[in-house]
């Protein structure tokens, strides 16, 4: 497998540190708002990268981060009037509940920053006995770039105009601005009861020191992978490497791997621009969740990805193709099941899919690539399958075999498959759980039955007939 690591921005071949075991940072959601569906671009590049890795016969730990305090959450709570916790934990519930509705699979750990204070401290009080880190007028505690000579490595920043000395508090700022970046902000005002005790004062961690604290604790000083989106790159994974590398004096990832925007009209979907739509918003409109993570993994990872809803109806027709080809296959193949190892029965459209699906994903994964690969065995089976039928020949065996090609590819792309359209006895009890606390007019529980239910994939509407459930993906 061959990948593009951002830091020598080189196609390199993907060699894991301890041989067949992977360990992998996805920096997480900023939980202030629901995550939107270019965030989502993100988390679901990362899944067919966490996939196609395990595909390829390594196994994984994934470790994804909650930023459950910064400057955006803390702002947000004390807006909203609530404590820092309790606003948070609406987001969080959702982002789960969205990330089952896209099927991306699980990571192995979601840790918080919150739970994660003291190891934080350890590593800014291990930067100031080293002299790289300098505690300011106000009690913050900053990382000192000039005392870090491989800073920009990552973003490849020109340095020579370093301004030295100066210093940057917020947690997102320019590459033009790059400097002295907080580490530890003292506390104030603005924090409300945001606040923890350090051995240097009051205050609370800054963004970048979160995520280099989560990744070792969990994945250890040196690890294989860590992604993210484009703009992640500066200031956030190259203040992790500073501080991270000070830290244990080595090398911190050895590749980084970052997605291109989705965009809308050109211009970068974000919640500043306000051209923004959640995931909720597009299934409101009838997409399902499968829809929606074959659009968002229909481009290559390091190509900008337009969205329309025009592209979401042309996922739909495509994902369509393929239900008719599965429902065609299954009802050919009847009862028949490959003994042994499915594709020594495979016909030889599906070989030549098989392998090039494979050749695709591996150089750097080339997802239109491997797609075509799937659409080309689709058009050509259906083609074979006629001329066959024509000649009266069993084609049950062959037929059962192509089902479980699909079965197998369907690891790494997650939406070949159609999910579940029956509910199960858990949903249907918590539908009837619903109707119970609606009745006793307690909204607390109808909504977290809800939540529980979005979960699980199902969406509840109201009507005067009654609640009706529907499938999310
Ligand atoms: P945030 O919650 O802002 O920290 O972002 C979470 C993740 O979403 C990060 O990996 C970002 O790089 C990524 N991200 C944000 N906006 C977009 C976008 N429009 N397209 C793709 N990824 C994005
Ligand atoms: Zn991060």
């Amino acid at each position: 497998m061959r990948i593009f690591n951002t830091l020598t921005k080189e196609l390199e071949d993907f060699v894991p540190i301890d041989g067949a075991h992977v360990r992998m940072y996805t920096c997480g959601p900023t939980v202030y708002n629901f995550a939107h569906i270019g965030n989502f671009r993100a988390y679901v590049f990362e899944d067919l990268l966490r996939r196609y890795i395990k595909y390829s016969g390594y196994s994984i730990t994934q470790v994804m981060n909650l930023t459950d305090v910064d400057d955006k959450t803390i702002k947000g709570a004390i807006a909203s009037g609530m404590n820092l916790n309790d606003y948070t934990r609406t987001y969080k519930d959702a982002f789960f509940a969205d990330l089952k509705v896209l099927n991306v699979e699980q990571a192995e750990h979601y840790p918080a920053a919150t739970d994660h204070i003291p190891e934080m401290i350890a590593i800014i009080q291990k930067l100031l006995d080293k002299g790289y880190a300098y505690k300011s007028d106000d009690g913050s505690v900053y990382f000192s770039i000039a005392k870090f000579p491989a800073y920009g490595k990552l973003a490849h920043l020109d340095m020579s105009g370093l301004r030295a000395g100066a210093r940057v508090a917020q947690d997102e700022y320019e590459k033009e601005n790059a400097a002295d970046f907080a580490l530890w902000k003292a506390w104030d005002v603005n924090d409300g009861d945001v606040v923890w005790d350090a051995p240097w004062g009051k205050g609370r961690p800054g963004w970048h020191i979160e995520c280099s604290a989560m990744s070792t604790k969990y994945l250890g000083e040196t690890f294989d992978l860590h992604t993210g989106g484009v703009d992640n790159i500066f200031p956030h994974h190259e203040d992790e490497i500073a501080q991270s590398e000070a830290a244990s004096g080595r090398q911190f990832v050895k590749y980084w791997m970052h997605c291109a925007h989705l965009v809308v009209d050109g211009r970068k979907m974000s919640k500043s621009l306000g051209n923004f739509y959640t995931l909720r918003d597009v299934i409101s409109r009838g997409y399902t969740g499968r829809d929606i993570r074959y659009i968002l993994m229909s481009a290559h990872y390091r190509q900008s990805l337009n969205f329309t809803f025009e592209a979401l109806d042309a996922a739909r027709s495509s994902l369509g193709r393929v239900d008719d080809f599965s429902a065609r296959l299954r009802e050919l193949a009847g009862s028949a099941i490959p003994a042994g190892d499915f594709r020594t029965s495979l016909p030889r459209w599906a070989t030549v899919a098989d392998v090039s699906f494979r050749q695709a994903l591996d150089n750097d994964l080339n997802i239109s690539e491997s797609l075509a690969a799937v659409f080309d065995m689709i058009h050509e089976g259906n083609r074979m399958l006629d001329e066959q039928l024509k000649k009266g020949e069993d084609v049950a065996l062959p037929c059962a075999s192509v089902l479980a090609l699909l079965k197998d590819f369907d690891r790494v792309l997650g939406y070949l498959e159609k999910a579940e359209t029956q509910a199960g006895e858990e949903v249907l009890q918590l539908v009837r759980d619903r109707e119970a606390a609606r009745g006793a007019k307690n909204w607390a529980e109808s909504d977290r039955i809800r939540d529980r239910l979005a979960a699980l994939g199902w969406e509840i509407r109201d009507s005067k007939a009654g609640a009706k459930l529907v499938r999310m993906q």
